[in-house]
């Protein structure tokens, strides 16, 4: 079976100073080869993360669509390729939230990240209205159908319920393994066979105490982490939890 996936999100956070985290959370890494680790900085420290921590996977946390073009103050795929990044995070639901990001906008972000050979980890999640009225395996069938890339190259899913986003809540682990689930056949319906090599990571409120028990959920394939990846104390057990 597949490695698992642990991948720190680091959103609008990290300063030149904290490649020292990325310097000591890749040495962890280095002696747990079992897992794959992989972070997304700001785009600023993407340059210097990968000359300086050479175990770990780095990557972006969103593209334009296009290639090149007149998109005052975007990024584009091969831009962020050659700036080091491995792979791009597209659709997280706080660029879905702030950027009025549509699901064919995704899409397109995933296959032109394709384009150029890089990964994508593309995110869905419910909201907590969503959780409440019972359809939250629904509503995120349908967003992760409509946002999926024409080919699965170098894809994986993270199922984030939005109210479980940096609120130190996470849902029931039964709820985690039916979503999952769903989610596979929804991989495996686009997909076929391939669709069954997806890693399906889940995030939201992810720390080295809940670590485990997510993990060894059905179907989950690691840990999209925004909070706990900001420090190697926080991530560290995160990624010895996968081992
Ligand atoms: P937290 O781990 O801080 O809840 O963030 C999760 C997330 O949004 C990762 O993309």
């Amino acid at each position: 079976s597949q490695r698992y996936y642990i991948v720190g999100n680091w959103k609008m956070n990290g300063m030149r100073a904290a490649l020292s985290e990325a310097r000591a959370i890749d040495r962890a890494a280095q002696r747990l080869p079992k897992v794959e680790v992989a972070i997304a900085p700001p785009v600023t420290l993407i340059a210097a993360m990968r000359e300086s921590s050479t175990g770990i996977g780095v990557g972006a946390q969103n593209c334009h669509h296009a290639e090149k073009g007149a998109h005052t103050g975007d990024l584009s795929a091969p831009m962020l390729r050659e700036a080091g990044a491995d792979f791009v995070i597209v659709g997280h639901s706080e660029r879905r939230a702030d950027h009025h990001e549509t699901n064919e906008q995704v899409k397109a972000k995933a296959e032109a990240a394709q384009a150029v050979d890089m990964g994508v980890i593309l995110c869905v999640g419910e909201s907590e209205a969503e959780r409440d009225s019972g359809e939250a395996e629904e509503v995120v069938a349908r967003q992760l159908a409509a946002s999926l890339p024409e080919t699965a190259q170098r894809l994986s899913v993270a199922y984030e319920p939005i109210w479980a986003i940096g609120t130190g809540r996470v849902p029931q682990v039964s709820d985690v393994a039916a979503m999952h689930k769903r989610l596979r056949a929804v991989l495996t319906d686009k997909y076929a066979e391939e669709g069954a090599d997806v890693r399906i990571l889940y995030g939201g409120s992810v720390k080295g105490e809940n670590a485990e028990e997510l993990l060894a959920v059905a179907e989950v394939g690691g840990a999209l982490v925004g909070g706990a990846s900001l420090t190697a104390d926080g991530f560290v057990p995160i990624i010895a939890a996968a081992a």
